[in-house]
């Protein structure tokens, strides 16, 4: 995978490199991003409307959820993609170290995410001190780290995969033993020694933001732990929707299936426009506007039904060119540092393990320059696996050379065997 032909194109680049990138990266894409608190104007949003998220089944195809990929990986049509095994190095590398969770190097490899969390807690570090921290989903314990090394009064770090043994050891070696406490097992499991915690610190995004769904699970530690006047990081995330040119991309993924060795594989070809691709996007082939999806959501106050809305949007082309998909991305960020901190999944962006996630379109649009795309997209977690997300999205352009209207049914169903971070909570379901 990885059409990007950006020469930033690799997140493990050096960390003087990324202080730089963290908070620009985005700005000129969308300045007001870092700036402007009022950006949760941009957009309306409304909770999941019951009739127009009834996903059919027999609309959008087969039911399989992650958890059945889990048991059958061989059964997903990526593995089968016989031109070049369209599997990255990063992939190769996941599928070996698949085994029980032990996938980590990709998410601290990931330097734009990992050294944004350490800047957000040493550059702050009054945020941390003397406070009593849950790390939520600790994985290698990295942010109990960073959180004790800034003076935590005491950080319970809570992993629900055998990575908690891994944890347990790192902070062992590393001398932090007396001010951190594993606690292994599932965050709504758990029995904790306090009553309740000053801090909440987590690392909970998923694909498309959504996917895999542990933002509940840190909802759920928030409402039962957290001190009333206690903080969450990050606080806010934000869903943002594009357009894309990938007429090279849609042939090689999407068409490939019409005509395979001379014969018609195109029923895989309907399974492959269902599931998004989580891929990077080169930002030359954006083609309009960049647009807030989805209002930025609070995490320190929202409810877990705010995670399933049906937003708006209207995509306005940029230049003369066709649209081949949407291209959807989020940021988070922490606003209560003394200066905003975040980070961008963009793709003006330096690139993050998350990539991009791409829904292509059954239409090529030919748009010319100011015309829009208007729609709206409907976004739930499926009803069979919560940790599952199905997109229902409804565009139209009625412009001079295309007059399309449509609607699309995803379901964001990464194979177990494909996912490169946080599926370890399902080791021991
Ligand atoms: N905090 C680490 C790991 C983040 S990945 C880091 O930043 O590198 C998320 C971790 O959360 C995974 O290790 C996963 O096993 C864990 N996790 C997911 N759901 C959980 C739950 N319900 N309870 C406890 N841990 C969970």
């Amino acid at each position: 995978m990885g059409r990007k032909k950006k020469k930033n194109n690799n997140n493990q680049s050096s960390a003087n490199d990324n202080d730089k990138n963290v908070m620009n990266h985005e700005q000129e894409a969308t300045p007001a991003r870092f700036e402007d608190d009022n950006m949760d104007e941009v957009t309306e949003v409304s909770n999941l409307d019951e009739s127009m998220c009834e996903f059919d089944e027999s609309v959008i195809g087969s039911d399989k959820t992650s958890a059945d990929y889990y048991f059958d990986s061989y059964s997903h049509f990526g593995i089968h993609e016989v031109s070049e095994l369209h599997l990255s190095w990063s992939t190769l590398i996941i599928l070996s170290l698949n085994m029980d969770g032990l996938v980590v190097p990709e998410m601290l490899k990931d330097v734009v995410r990992t050294k944004t969390y350490q800047n957000v807690i040493y550059k702050n570090s009054f945020l941390v001190k003397d406070k009593i921290v849950m790390d939520v989903g600790a994985g290698t314990g990295i942010l109990s780290l960073f959180c004790a090394k800034a003076g935590a009064k005491h950080v319970y770090a809570i992993e629900c995969s055998h990575m908690a043994d891994m944890a347990e050891e790192i902070i062992k070696e590393n001398g932090y033993s007396d001010a951190i406490t594993v606690l292994k097992g599932k965050v709504e499991e758990v029995e904790l020694p306090v009553a309740q915690v000053d801090l909440i610190i987590s690392e909970w995004m998923g694909y498309f933001l959504l996917f895999e769904n542990m933002l509940d699970t840190v909802l759920y530690a928030r409402d039962k732990w957290l001190v009333n006047d206690g903080l969450v990081l990050p606080d806010k995330a934000s869903l943002f929707l594009t357009a894309i040119e990938d007429a090279d991309y849609k042939e090689d993924k999407i068409e490939f299936w019409n005509t395979v060795y001379g014969f018609n594989m195109s029923c895989i070809k309907k399974q492959a426009m269902l599931e998004p691709l989580v891929d990077t996007v080169d930002q030359n082939q954006i083609v309009t506007n960049c647009q807030l999806l989805k209002v930025t959501m609070d995490i320190s106050k929202m409810s877990s039904g705010d995670a399933s809305f049906t937003a708006p949007f209207k995509l306005v082309a940029e230049r003369n060119d066709y649209v081949h998909a949407l291209v959807a991305y989020f940021d988070v960020s922490f606003t209560k540092c003394h200066k905003l901190m975040g980070f961008s999944t963009g793709p003006r962006s330096r690139a993050t393990h998350w990539k991009q996630t791409v829904l292509y379109l059954e239409d090529v649009l030919t748009i010319c320059e100011g015309e829009s795309i208007v729609g709206s997209m409907t976004v739930a977690p499926n009803k069979k696996n919560p940790r599952d997300v199905d997109i229902m999205v409804k565009y139209s352009l009625n412009g001079q050379r295309s007059q399309v209207s449509r609607t699309q049914y995803y379901k964001m169903r990464v194979p177990k065997h494909f996912l490169n971070a946080r599926q370890s909570s399902s080791v021991t379901e």
